[in-house]
């Protein structure tokens, strides 16, 4: 009943989440949807820090352990409480953001990340995982065109960060195939849903 929507810029998570989500409130199913970095008031208040300002304001690492610890507070406070009820959650991002961006992008490395997953997460991963996936120009064309890429700084980086990023969510999904499975985010926004809804579906009963 824990899903996450993972991807890079523009590849229309958001818009899958909310669509998913009405998708199973049709279905009679309690759902509540959530995001990170945030989802609990804490975490938005850690969020502030991370997606707002400038650039160079924080490590790699710290930046790595501002989203450890907005996690801790999302699952203690959000997650776990809404499991816990019978919801279904569904996440825009979670842990593999934090392996993709901080991890492989960012260069710290897939260790360190793991290490913090095991000591946070512990057994509460996501059943699935739904990792969209489109071609960097493409995403960074459609997160411009909503008029995001302005204020987001890590939309000001370049392409070839993006490209890890892309390719860095491949190898999760390679990694952990029982939990992953790579949505093709270039379809239509309506393709996209129904691909979503086709991994959905059988685990309702
Ligand atoms: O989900 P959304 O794209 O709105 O995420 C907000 C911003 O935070 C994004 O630009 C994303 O690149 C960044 N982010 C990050 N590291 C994470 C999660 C999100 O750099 N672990």
């Amino acid at each position: 009943r824990f899903i996450t929507l993972e991807g890079g810029e523009g590849a229309g998570k958001s818009t899958q989440v909310r669509r998913l989500a009405a998708r199973l409130e049709a279905a009679g199913q309690r759902v509540t949807i959530t995001r990170e970095p945030g989802g609990a008031p804490g975490a938005e208040a850690i969020r502030h820090l991370l997606v707002t300002g400038d650039v160079a304001r924080w490590t790699p690492k710290a930046e790595m352990l501002l989203h450890f610890a907005a996690r801790e507070d999302h699952l203690s406070r959000t997650i776990r409480p809404a499991l816990e009820r019978g919801d279904w959650v569904i996440c825009d991002r979670f842990v593999d953001s934090t392996m993709a961006y901080q991890g492989f992008a960012q260069g710290l490395g897939p260790e360190l990340v793991n290490e913090l997953k095991e000591i946070v997460i512990g057994d509460d991963m996501p059943g699935l995982t739904l990792i969209l996936d489109l071609p960097v120009e493409t995403g960074l064309a459609r997160a411009g065109s909503r008029g995001q890429g302005a204020e987001d700084r890590y939309e000001r980086m370049d392409l070839r960060f993006h490209e890890t990023l892309r390719q860095a969510f491949e190898t999760i999904a390679k990694n952990e195939p029982e939990r992953c499975v790579m949505v093709d985010a270039s379809q239509t926004e309506d393709e996209v849903a129904e691909a979503i809804w086709a991994e959905v579906k059988p685990r309702l009963s």
